[in-house]
């Protein structure tokens, strides 16, 4: 199949097998091998396209190939915002999934639950982290989490983040990721503002649209 010629690990396979996901969708078609490859990807799309697999799946794979760096305290590998908790909490749910077998740690926050149980979830640092970005700040504020150990950054739905009026925050958030990682940027839409908004963030990117 297209998810075992790309050289997905085999934890990864058998996580598919257990999902029942035989053929790719266009975007994970179009995303898979270029995320591999570590580039960076603007892509347009909707919910319910398969987005997430097709940002986890190479991630995860990237996150837990040979010479992976360990995980550091009060820190994340992996970064995904998201505009809703809903969203947010779905995102994780997905990742858990995609990444059974891996022995990768996935976490999220969010606001309108307690923080304290979300900062001592992220004492011994994780790989993933899926996050609002207002919490995300709040933890960061605390000393619970930095982000000079992102190497992937994912902003998804973007033009949500610009409609509930996150983008000073997206921007205090951009300022704190190291210079040199792997960014990617998803919108259901992609009106100029948004496209410029994509472009502070991202790198040469490969552009999918589904
Ligand atoms: P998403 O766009 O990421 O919210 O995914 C939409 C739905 O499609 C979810 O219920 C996924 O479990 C499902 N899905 C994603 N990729 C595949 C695939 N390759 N084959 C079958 N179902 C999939």
């Amino acid at each position: 199949s297209f998810f075992r010629k790309l050289g997905l690990s085999k934890p990864i396979l058998n996580a598919l097998d257990t999902q029942g996901y035989t053929e790719p969708t266009p975007i994970q078609r179009e995303a898979i091998p270029a995320l591999m490859e570590g580039r960076d990807l603007m892509g347009i799309a909707q919910t319910g396209t398969g987005k997430t697999a097709a940002f986890a799946l190479p991630s995860i794979h990237n996150l837990t190939k040979d010479g992976f760096t360990p995980r550091q305290p009060a820190s994340c590998r992996m970064l995904v915002l998201s505009p809703t908790r809903e969203l947010a909490a779905q995102i994780a749910t997905s990742f858990k999934g995609y990444s059974k077998g891996t022995g990768l740690r996935v976490n999220v926050v969010f606001g309108g639950k307690p923080i304290h149980a979300q900062a001592r979830g992220l004492v011994g640092g994780t790989d993933v982290l899926v996050a609002t970005p207002g919490r995300l700040l709040d933890l960061i504020d605390r000393r619970a989490l930095t982000l000079k150990g992102v190497e992937i950054f994912v902003l998804d739905e973007a033009d949500q983040m610009m409609d509930l009026g996150f983008i000073k925050p997206l921007q205090q958030i951009a300022r704190m990721l190291p210079e040199e990682r792997q960014s990617l940027f998803f919108s259901a839409t992609m009106p100029k503002a948004i496209a410029d908004l994509g472009k502070q963030f991202i790198k040469n990117p490969v552009k999918v649209e589904v």
